[in-house]
């Protein structure tokens, strides 16, 4: 590389909570702007498509793409950001599996606008138009039919997973990155095994588990000490990467995947479902159907970070 590193940083639908692991950086952010030359942030720069559009293709050594793909923009600018960039990272849940915004594809694009500018009670009354409807104004960005991964779209070449990603891991790409070291193709910044190998609680995990009833965790008390599965508490620590430090354990919360599935998996959500079956006691039908009906919100549980990516993730019949 001569000269400084190029980086950008890009945001498409999420939260902002990736872009909050960038700026949790906190004065380092000055080494990166000293070290390297940001040529692209929305949020923290007045730069321009068109200014990403001038630029020699593979000239950014590395973006960012924060966020899932849900406006036909996105993929606009997505694929101009691949063309110029050398390396593309998936930077969070979102933009690796979809992540929450993901579970929009249980819906229709038409369902969710009604949704947002009728049905909520916060909404005026008489409603006004639907973005869609548009009138005389500028254009709306249109919501694509479904929600799609970031490498449903462009080739991703590495894969910062979380929702949102550790500060440390976000700390150490950015720091590879200015001093040149570009991730190998296909590296996630994650650790191969499931999170059960770096979780406090698992000497007191059980070889077999027997849950008979499902609880959630304002319904029980539960011992913080010991393992959530056995006290009948559904944590999906056994078939996500680990590479978080297990932070959500220690704040006493049941892992929810955001870090995607562990290499031997295809569809996170599959193997959730398969993983937690095989924990369920007995063989009595009626009584499994009433264990399986007492999973709060199963997709919304299974699949909350990767509907999009998944199998199913393709959204209704519109
Ligand atoms: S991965 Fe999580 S923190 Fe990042 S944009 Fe999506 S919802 Fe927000
Ligand atoms: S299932 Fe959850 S609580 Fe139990 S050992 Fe694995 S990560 Fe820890």
């Amino acid at each position: 590389m001569g000269g400084r590193p190029k980086i950008a940083l890009y945001w498409c639908a999420g939260c902002g909570g990736c872009e909050e692991s960038v700026i949790d950086l906190a004065e380092d952010l000055l080494t990166v702007a000293e070290k390297a030359e940001i040529v692209f942030w929305p949020v923290a720069l007045d730069a321009r498509y068109r200014d990403v559009a001038a630029m020699e293709d593979a000239e950014i050594d590395a973006t960012f793409i924060n966020g899932a793909i849900r406006l036909d923009d996105h993929i606009r600018m997505v694929r101009l950001l691949r063309k110029k960039s050398k390396r593309i990272i998936a930077h969070g849940s979102c933009a690796h599996m979809g992540g929450v915004i993901g579970l929009a594809n249980l819906f229709t694009p038409r369902q969710l606008l009604e949704c947002a500018y009728r049905q909520v009670p916060s909404m005026a009354d008489p409603p006004g138009p639907l973005p869609v409807e548009g009138g005389d104004g500028p254009r709306m960005p249109e919501l694509l039919p479904v929600v799609k991964a970031l490498d449903q779209v462009v080739k991703v070449d590495a894969i910062i997973p979380g929702c949102p990603p550790p500060p440390e891991t976000m700390a150490r790409v950015i720091d590879d990155v200015i001093h040149g070291r570009l991730p190998a193709e296909k590296t996630v910044f994650a650790h191969r095994k499931a999170l059960c190998h770096e979780c406090p609680r698992l000497d007191s995990r059980p070889e077999k588990i027997e849950i008979t009833r499902f609880k959630r965790l304002h319904q029980t008390r539960w011992d913080p000490d010991v393992c959530f599965l056995p006290q009948g508490l559904i944590c999906l620590g056994p078939v996500t990467r680990g590479g978080c430090d297990a932070r959500c354990i220690g704040a006493n919360m049941p892992c929810r995947g955001c870090f995607g599935p562990t290499e031997r998996m295809d569809d996170f959500g599959a193997g959730a479902i398969a993983c937690i079956a095989a924990m369920m006691a007995g063989t009595d039908e009626p009584a499994l159907a009433q264990l399986v009906d007492s999973i709060a919100d199963p997709v919304g549980l299974f699949y909350r970070y990767c509907l999009a990516a998944s199998v199913l993730g393709t959204g209704p019949t519109p």
